[in-house]
C-alpha cells in the first residue's frame, strides 16, 4: 500500500527512503503533469517502503529567490 497521508517534498538531491536511507526508485513519475508527483519505492528488501514525493513550486521559489 502507498501511504498518501504523508507526502514528501522533493528537491534536486537524490531521493532516499525516509525509513532506512537507501536511495529510492521511482515507480510512478507524474512530475511532468500538473500534479508534479512521483511515487517512490525503497529497493531495500527489508523495507520496501513506498512514499509520495511532491514538487512544491513555492518551496522551490523560496530557495531560488
Ligand atoms: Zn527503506
Amino acid at each position: 500500500m502507498i501511504n498518501f497521508s504523508e507526502t514528501f517534498i522533493y528537491s534536486d538531491q537524490p531521493t532516499t527512503c525516509p525509513e532506512c536511507g537507501v536511495r529510492s526508485e521511482i515507480i510512478v513519475d507524474l512530475s511532468h503533469t500538473k500534479d508534479q508527483t512521483q511515487v517512490h519505492k525503497c529497493p531495500n528488501e527489508k523495507c520496501k517502503f513506498e512514499f509520495v514525493m511532491q514538487y512544491d513550486s513555492d518551496f522551490d521559489n523560496g530557495l531560488l529567490l
